[in-house]
């Protein structure tokens, strides 16, 4: 019987990237990557990593080297309980500086080679498979490879010309909401509602992984939930860091006003115990701090009401 799989990009899907990726020592999983994957693996999808490495062909990297990358992402993976099941890599490009690899490839998305060979190895059964990636090429690719498509576009990505051409099923802001999408989708979100039905953590209509279909160790499984609550959580409260908030502003504006006004009545109060009589400046400086002082906490407590 066929398997279902989601097909991966790499680089901004699950690492970090940093220009060409050319050292190990640079990989860097992306925050909740290994929570989705995890959850994913769980359900029984089997996850397959597809990425075009032209580094290769423009002479930045060996095969070799590339090698020392994916066994280190597949380390780093495998410490927080991630085991890929495949990682298929086109190293041409018709522009490359090494004749070797200096090639046009049917492998290298957008077109779907490289998933139509994971296909053929791996038995996979493309309509009830996915392909996630944040590049209009790797939804090219999922599309013309029959699968369903996530685009991740990250906090700032702008819109680009392909955009236009290439729709992906749908868009989400990292890998944690793609797995959700494809749970929900897969018709796992009820099974895994009855889980997140938890008093500790409200996250609205968050629905997530859980092995509803594949016997696995529930505490686990009922572990990985939570970490993905909490993450969603964290990564949505608004005012979380540091946020733009104009009540907050307000109130700062507010408060230096009423220690300017503070300072300018504490000037005249010798004036005040010297002759005993009631001098009208330091009245107004004195309410006018007042006054001021109120409505910066008024400001400060909207800003935290927010
Ligand atoms: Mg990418």
């Amino acid at each position: 019987m066929a398997d279902k799989c989601v097909f991966l990009d790499r680089d901004r899907t699950i690492i970090e990237d940093p220009g060409y990726m050319t050292d190990p020592d640079a990989v860097k999983l992306l925050p909740g990557v290994e929570l989705a994957l995890r959850s994913l693996a769980q359900v029984g999808f089997k996850l397959i990593v597809v990425t075009n490495q032209s580094a290769i062909a423009r002479g930045l990297l060996t095969e070799d080297g590339l090698e020392q990358i994916h066994d280190e992402m597949r380390r780093q993976l495998s410490q927080r309980g991630v085991e890929l099941d495949a990682i298929y890599y086109c190293p041409y490009h018709p522009e490359g500086t090494v004749e070797r690899y200096t090639r046009v490839s049917a492998d290298c998305k957008p077109s779907p080679g490289m998933l139509l060979k994971a296909s053929k190895d791996l038995q996979i059964e493309m309509s009830e498979s996915w392909m996630v990636g944040d590049s209009p090429r790797d939804i090219e690719a999922g599309q013309r490879a029959g699968c369903r498509t996530i685009r991740v576009r990250h906090k700032g990505d702008g819109a680009s010309e392909q955009d236009e051409d290439v729709q992906a099923d749908f868009t989400v802001r990292n890998l944690v909401d793609a797995a959700r999408v494809i749970l929900r989708e897969s018709g796992l979100a009820a099974a895994v509602g009855k889980m997140a039905e938890s008093p500790a953590v409200s996250v609205g209509a968050a629905r997530l992984p859980s092995s509803a279909q594949t016997p696995i160790d529930s505490m686990t499984d009922s572990q990985t939930l939570h970490e993905i609550l909490r993450h969603i959580t964290q990564t949505r409260t608004p005012g979380n860091g540091a946020e733009f908030s104009s009540a907050r502003l307000l109130g700062a504006i507010f408060q230096i006003f009423a220690v300017i006004a503070l300072v300018w009545g504490l000037i005249y109060i010798p004036d005040v115990m010297n002759s005993g009589e009631s001098n009208l400046i330091w009245h107004v400086a004195m309410m006018t701090a007042g006054v001021l002082q109120l409505a910066a906490l008024t400001f400060f407590i909207l800003s935290r009401q927010r």
